[in-house]
């Protein structure tokens, strides 16, 4: 029984008061633009729409933020810690509701939306405990002055996400820079806007100043573009694909503000003949079946040793039949539908041209209970493709895995080497000494060794080459949401004047 359509409706009445709008100043505005409508992914039913914000009301988002950043500078750094972690306090009394309301939006499996709300609670607290230490330092100069070297907040900064993990991507994203003493303008997808919007709202509720976060809710070409010409933004962060990546990183350069980019992978999980193969084909699945394949980290090419190659991908192949495939709402599903009709047309094209490039395509059966109309892809392996083939070159971003063999070591590294992204990857060996050369040797911010895609908000967290640069996790997001500023306290009797030190 599907039930998506009509628990939307009674989590956004619980959690946004019924209105779908962005969050300015505490209050939620109707946009301004043309309508939006979401379709349910689960039937392909329209489920909901509304208007993208425009340029009036990303202006006005802009304009509200600076002066709250002003308000929050004002607090002390122990209050605003206080008022984050009352933040985190406050999505874990509303798991659920937040948890239902991404799981119908999006088409994501209850039971993983449970657990990345969890996270984002866990991220307020993270972030809160480093409101009052972020510290400067002294430099000992051969002057005679004291020089302090202060950090401080860059001011508005704008933060866009994506579709596939919405609230994940919105407390990653804006936690860090509101603990940095920053306020953020946060653009979420257009296709999953709800759980941001109700993140803005638990804000206000928690204490934080009206304006610090404010949720704009419309389209990348209008809103979006209007909050990036905004002077008020000084830093953008941007979580998403490599064309929106090129053009905003673009308006940065061009306006001189400094962005961190977020973007997307075709990670390498690589299997060894000395693996131990029942907990490597476990790791491959939830590498690439997990949220549908729509995680950046997905372990999308899965590049085992020849010699265990045909193996693996049969015990591959008989593990994926057995995932429950269902609707979202329901607990027990292990997975559901893609998020968009654009996604699902994208992921099939990409599946019919590895197969017209001579993969055999491997899918489990497809549960006769799924609605013939949602956008349900079943979990395929590719196998006999080259890693110079389409499906193993472009980013698939649904639950498609190419299979690869390879040699020895050498090739394997090479291999997961061998495109433009460096976002993550994995090696399965038992030889404690492989697992570090294939680790040292592959490109990539984030790398698994016999396990794959734990990420935590205290790790840094990011790409190599064309999945991003710049870090917004760990330490050295303090790093990127502030700005150093050096004092020069004169503190010689008789001082040196002169223009010699000066560049
Ligand atoms: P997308 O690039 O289409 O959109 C991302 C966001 O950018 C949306 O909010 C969109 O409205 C906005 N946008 C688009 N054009 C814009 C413009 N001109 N000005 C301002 N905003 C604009 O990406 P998507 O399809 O929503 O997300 C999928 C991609 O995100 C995948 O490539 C995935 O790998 C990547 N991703 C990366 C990470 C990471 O941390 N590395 C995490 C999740 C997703």
């Amino acid at each position: 029984m599907f039930q998506a359509g009509r628990v939307l409706e009674a989590e956004v009445a619980w959690l946004l008061g019924g209105r779908i709008g962005s969050v300015v100043e505490g209050e939620v505005l109707a946009g301004q633009g043309a309508p939006v409508g979401l379709e349910d992914p689960a039937t392909g039913l329209p489920m909901i729409s509304y208007a993208d914000a425009g340029a009036g009301v990303a202006r006005q988002a802009a304009a509200g933020a600076a002066r709250a950043q002003l308000a929050w500078m004002a607090l002390s750094a122990a209050e605003r810690g206080r008022r984050i972690w009352a933040l985190g306090g406050l999505i874990r009394q509303n798991a659920e509701a937040l948890a239902r309301l991404e799981s119908a939006n999006a088409g994501k499996p209850l039971r993983d939306c449970r657990a990345q709300v969890a996270r984002v609670a866990e991220m307020a607290e993270y972030w809160a405990g480093w409101c009052d230490k972020i510290e400067g330092r002294t430099v000992p100069v051969p002057s005679g002055h004291t020089v302090i070297i202060r950090r401080e907040p860059m001011g508005v900064v704008l933060a866009i996400t994506p579709w596939n993990a919405p609230l994940f991507t919105c407390g990653w994203n804006v936690l860090p820079a509101i603990a940095a003493g920053n306020a953020v303008v946060l653009k979420p997808s257009e296709y999953t806007p709800l759980t941001s919007i109700a993140f803005g709202l638990l804000a206000i509720e928690a204490g934080l100043p009206r304006g610090l976060v404010q949720v704009v809710a419309g389209l990348g070409a209008t809103s979006g573009e209007a909050l990036l010409a905004a002077p008020e933004v000084a830093m953008v962060t941007f979580v998403g694909g490599a064309a929106s990546a090129a053009r905003i990183a673009g308006t940065c350069a061009a306006r001189m503000i400094p962005c961190v980019l977020e973007l997307g992978g075709k990670s390498a999980n690589i299997v060894f003949a000395d693996a131990d193969l029942p907990a490597a084909v476990q790791g491959a699945q939830q590498a690439i079946f997990a949220s549908s394949g729509q995680s950046c980290v997905a372990g999308s090419r899965l590049l085992v040793q020849r010699p265990v190659h045909d193996r693996f991908v049969e015990m591959m192949a008989a593990a994926s039949a057995k995932i429950r495939l269902g609707d979202p709402l329901d607990g027990a599903t292990e997975a559901g539908p893609v998020a968009t009709a654009r996604q699902f047309a994208h992921v099939s094209g990409l599946v019919a041209a590895g197969v017209a490039e001579g993969a055999a395509a491997l899918a489990a059966p497809r549960p006769e209970a799924l609605p013939r109309d949602g956008f349900w892809v079943m979990p395929t392996i590719l196998a006999g493709l080259t890693n110079e083939s389409s499906a193993a070159q472009t980013e698939i971003f649904g639950p498609v895995v190419a299979a690869i063999p390879f040699e020895d070591e050498a090739e394997a590294v090479r291999l997961a080497n061998a495109t433009p992204y460096g976002l993550a990857g994995a090696v399965w060996t038992q030889s404690l000494g492989r697992a570090h050369r294939v680790a040292a040797g592959v490109r990539a911010g984030s790398f698994w060794v016999n396990g794959y895609g734990t990420i935590h908000v205290s790790v840094p967290f990011g790409g190599f080459g064309a999945s991003g640069h710049g870090r917004s996790s760990g330490q050295e997001a303090l790093a990127a949401y502030t700005q150093s500023k050096a004092v020069w306290v004169e503190t010689a009797e008789q001082p040196a004047l002169g223009f010699g030190h000066r560049p």
